[in-house]
């Protein structure tokens, strides 16, 4: 599929990344400037090989996010989407729907409060629904009220990745593997990106570099707030004699200071039920294993006051998270909150991902999306959950920014 780093010299536009944003992206670009030459630089031998490919698999609808942000719209819109595209290149993707399940009285305003968040962001379809309607969409899930969200599905995105990539290529765009930037020069006339085997001259280029954002967005003079600090979030997956214990997604009603938190219970698309992830301070930003440190990547998360900011407001969280990490039986104890029949022996472990997570200087952890520009370039510095279902309305909006920034014509 891919080229060799040699390969490609000179193009119109360079996208660094070949996750499912970067991907997504390109294939925007080319879609509406056929005759821009667009090379895609993906550092891994294979594309989406990180976040993209380690995540929970679910499509969300758009109910978490603050009315009037980024998110919430592009999460909306990009859903919608995805549905489309997905039935047009017929892609493994089902609306299973989801419940986010209060257990205890106190959690009733914030499960309003969704509800409201919902309304405001047009999310189709979600009701309040009481216990006993929770029995009849989850046979063997409790509590004592829910939102039901019925257009929350399930989707293969290593396969929209892919999708996205022949794409790209079908429509004459370039995408080189194992080639990581490693430093960027502008001049008045070009960009130069730096890689392993020579460099990459390009008018313009986008960065979409998931964990590696902040490194190559300073490399090309940006400010380095926010920082990335990875946080490390591990599943759990139910045995296959107990996966009918859950029929789609259940989540929990979430803090909203901390909406990535809180084990949720989710059919993934091949029918394997996962539990998680937890949230833990990565020592590196590739960290699938626990084992995994890296020097640099450690220096960088200690040396930045935002993470002692940080630690000092949310210890006694990061405490139970490393709780989590460590004791399975706690995990398991967090999911049979939702699904009282759930024991320690039902799961097993499963995988990782990583979450780049942007980190401002005061200690803020950044929720919305954060596009910004540099001299000839954007950069994608934030795009969390729902990074991937919102992939394709945040490529429009990209490549909005990018025909403004760079007087590319319409
Ligand atoms: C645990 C977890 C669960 C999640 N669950 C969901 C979910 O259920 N639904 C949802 O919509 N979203 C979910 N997300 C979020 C979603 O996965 C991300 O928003 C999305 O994958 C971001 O895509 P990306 O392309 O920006 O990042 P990535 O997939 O991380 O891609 C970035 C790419 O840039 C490449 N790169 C980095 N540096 C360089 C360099 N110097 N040179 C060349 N290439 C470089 C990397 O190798 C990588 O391939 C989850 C995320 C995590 C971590």
């Amino acid at each position: 599929m891919s080229e060799r780093p040699g390969a490609a010299q000179r193009c119109d536009v360079a996208i660094v990344g070949g996750g499912i944003v970067g991907l997504a992206v390109a294939r925007e670009l080319i879609l509406r400037h056929p005759r821009a030459a667009v090379c895609v630089l993906e550092r891994e031998t294979a594309l989406g090989t990180h976040q993209s490919s380690h995540n929970s698999g679910v499509v969300h609808a758009g109910i978490y996010y603050k009315p009037g942000s980024l998110k919430a719209r592009l999460c909306v819109e990009g859903a919608r989407e995805l549905y489309s595209y997905c039935a047009e290149r017929g892609i493994a993707c089902e609306r299973c729907g989801k419940l986010i399940v209060a257990t205890d009285r106190s959690e009733l305003p914030r499960l309003q409060e969704l509800e409201r968040r919902a309304t405001a962001n047009g999310v189709p379809g979600v009701r309040r629904i009481d216990a006993a309607e929770i029995e009849r969409i989850e046979p063997h899930a409790r509590g004592i009220a829910a939102l039901h969200s019925p257009e929350t599905g399930v989707v293969d995105f290593p396969a929209v990745t892919r999708a996205f990539a022949r794409d790209i290529l079908d429509s004459g765009g370039a995408i080189v593997t194992a080639c990581e930037v490693r430093d960027v020069a502008t001049t008045s006339r070009s960009l130069r990106l730096v890689h392993g085997s020579g460099a990459l001259e390009a008018d313009h280029a986008i960065f979409c570099a998931g964990a590696w954002a902040d490194r190559l967005a300073v490399a090309a003079g940006a400010s380095p707030d926010p920082r990335i600090v990875p946080f490390r979030g591990a599943y759990l997956r139910l045995v296959p004699e107990r996966r009918d214990l859950v029929r789609s997604h259940i989540y929990p009603v979430p803090d909203p200071s901390l909406p990535f938190l809180g084990a949720h219970l989710s059919r993934h698309i091949d029918g394997e039920v996962l539990l998680g992830p937890t949230a833990l301070i990565a020592l590196a930003r590739d960290a699938y294993s626990a084992r995994t440190a890296r020097r640099r990547d450690v220096l960088d998360t200690l040396a930045w006051p935002g993470t002692w900011r940080m630690l000092a407001r949310w210890w006694r969280t990061g405490v139970s998270e490393l709780h989590h990490a460590v004791v399975r039986a706690a995990v398991a104890r967090a999911g049979a909150r939702y699904v009282p029949e759930l024991g320690a022996a039902d799961v097993r472990p499963a995988f990782a991902g990583v979450r780049a997570q942007a980190l401002g200087r005061d200690g803020a952890l950044l929720d919305d999306f954060v596009f910004s520009t540099t001299p000839r370039a954007l950069h994608v510095r934030n795009a969390p959950s729902p990074g991937a279902t919102a992939s394709l309305a945040i490529a429009r909006h990209v490549i909005d920014e990018a025909q403004r920034a760079f007087g590319l014509e319409a």
